[in-house]
C-alpha cells in the first residue's frame, strides 16, 4: 500500500470519474513544509500561526512574523498557502497577555474577538502578512467568525493596513483572497449571506462539532458527542458548501474530519473543493478519492443526510465504499 501511495506524490487528486479536488496540509511552523512536500501536498490549507506566539515571553515582532510567513510562501513555490490569523484563547493560552481566567474559555475572549479588541496585536500580524504576500500565493483567513460584523471589521482593518503599506511604497500582492473559518453554527446557518462577501470558506469541524453538540472538545466524559457523521453536522457542512458555490466561491475544510476516511466519501459527494489535513494523511486520501466516483458519492451524500444517527451514517458509508 505504501508503494502504491508513493506513486501519487506528484499527482493531482482526481476521482474515478474525473472530478478534481485539492489536498492540502495543516501546518504549525515553517519546519513542517518538508513533510508537506514529501507527502504530495498541493499547498497549505491551514497555517496555525499561534505557534509563533506560544512558548515565549512576549509577542513576536512584525519582523519575526514576516520571516516565518515569507519562508512558508517561498518554500511552497507559488502553491496556495492559507494563513489563519491568531487563534489564541480556548485551550491555547498566552501567559504574557495576562488575560483573566474565564468560566468558559471556549465561549470567551479568543481568536478574532481578542484581535478586534487588542488591535495592535492584529495589525502587526496583518502587516507582516501583507509584506510577505509578494513571495507566493497568500490567502488570509480569520478564525472564529460568529457574525458578519466581525468579518467586515477584520477586513476593513486589513484594508487600512494595506493602504498604509502601499502609501509607503511597500509591495503588496494584488487580489489576496480573504476568507473565514466556519466553526460556529451561527456562521454555518448564515453562510449564504457570508458567501456574498468572503472569498472562501474553510470549515473548522473540530470547533464546529464542539459548538453544535455543546460538548467541550477537551472533555473525555462527553467525547461520545464528538460525532462528525451526525446528520446535524453533515447538514451544516452541506449548507456551507452550497452557499459558497451559489456565489462562485470555494469551500474547504481544515478540521480533522477532512482527513477522515469515512468522512471523505461524503465530503466529495457534497462537493467540497479543498481538503486540508495532516501531511501524513494526504497520500492515503488521494488514493481513496481516486477509487471513488463523484457521481456515486453525490447520491450517497444526499441519502445519508436523511439518516438518523452518527452510527447509521458510518455504516452506510462503509458499506457503499466497500462496494466501490
Ligand atoms: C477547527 O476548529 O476545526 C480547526 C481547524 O481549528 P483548531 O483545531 O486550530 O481550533
Ligand atoms: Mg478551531
Amino acid at each position: 500500500q505504501k508503494a502504491e501511495w508513493a506513486k501519487l506524490v506528484n499527482e493531482q487528486t482526481v476521482s474515478k470519474d474525473g472530478h478534481h479536488v485539492e489536498l492540502v496540509a495543516n501546518i504549525g511552523t515553517p519546519k513542517d513544509l518538508e513533510g508537506v512536500i514529501n507527502n504530495g501536498g498541493e499547498g497549505v490549507g491551514l497555517y496555525r500561526t499561534e505557534f509563533l506566539y506560544m512558548g515565549r515571553e512576549q509577542l513576536p515582532t512584525e519582523e519575526e512574523q514576516f520571516e516565518a510567513y515569507k519562508a512558508v510562501l517561498e518554500g511552497l513555490k507559488g502553491k496556495p498557502v492559507v494563513v489563519r490569523t491568531l487563534d489564541i484563547g480556548g485551550d491555547k493560552e498566552l501567559p504574557y497577555l495576562n488575560l483573566p481566567k474565564e468560566m468558559n474559555p471556549f465561549l470567551g475572549y479568543r481568536a478574532i474577538r481578542l484581535c478586534l479588541d487588542q488591535q495592535e496585536i492584529f495589525r502587526t500580524q496583518l502587516r507582516a502578512l501583507l509584506r510577505a504576500s509578494q513571495y507566493g500565493d497568500l490567502k488570509i483567513m480569520f478564525p472564529m467568525i460568529a457574525t458578519l460584523g466581525e468579518f467586515r471589521q477584520a477586513k476593513a482593518i486589513l484594508e487600512e493596513e494595506k493602504q498604509q503599506l502601499l502609501a509607503k511604497g511597500v509591495t503588496v500582492a494584488e487580489g489576496i483572497e480573504v476568507g473565514i473559518m466556519v466553526e460556529i453554527p451561527s456562521t454555518a446557518v448564515m453562510a449564504d449571506t457570508f458567501a456574498k462577501e468572503v472569498d472562501f470558506f474553510s470549515i473548522g469541524t473540530n470547533d464546529l462539532i464542539q459548538y453544535t453538540m455543546a460538548a467541550d472538545r477537551m472533555n473525555e466524559r462527553v467525547s461520545y458527542l464528538y460525532q462528525p457523521y451526525n446528520p446535524a453536522i453533515l447538514r451544516l457542512v452541506k449548507m456551507v458548501i452550497d452557499a459558497a458555490h451559489n456565489e462562485g466561491k470555494w469551500a474547504g475544510m481544515c478540521g480533522e474530519m477532512a482527513g477522515d476516511e469515512t468522512a471523505i466519501p461524503v465530503l466529495l459527494g457534497l462537493g467540497l473543493d479543498e481538503f486540508s489535513m495532516s501531511a501524513t494523511s494526504i497520500l492515503r486520501a488521494r488514493s481513496l478519492i481516486s477509487k471513488l466516483s463523484k457521481e456515486e458519492m453525490e447520491a450517497l451524500a444526499l441519502s445519508v443526510l436523511n439518516l438518523e444517527t452518527n452510527d447509521d451514517v458510518k455504516a452506510a458509508v462503509e458499506a457503499a465504499v466497500s462496494k466501490a
